[in-house]
């Protein structure tokens, strides 16, 4: 995932979970195995996505269920109907 610098937005880094590009990852992360800021953005980032995907996949299912609902009220509705018809 390519992370853009926070400080120069000219600036972009390549980032994953075992590395990133960037100096503070080169010189120190990965000696200490300390994750640098780009790789805790991309966590970040992993996490909202998921987060946002996971929300979108309830509320489709929320409004499929609430057609269900409907549907059934319809039929009752009609089914009265029919009865005050007969
Ligand atoms: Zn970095």
């Amino acid at each position: 995932m390519t992370i853009h610098s926070f400080t120069d937005s000219t600036k972009s880094y390549e980032t994953t979970e075992e590395g990133c590009t960037c100096g503070d990852w080169t010189y120190r992360g990965a000696k200490t195995g300390k994750p640098c800021k780009h790789m805790i953005a991309r966590e970040t980032a992993i996490a909202t996505a998921t987060a946002i995907a996971f929300l979108a996949l309830k509320a489709r299912y929320d409004i499929r269920s609430q057609a269900v609902i409907e549907a059934k009220r319809a039929n009752y509705f009609y089914y009265e109907m029919a009865i005050e018809a007969a």
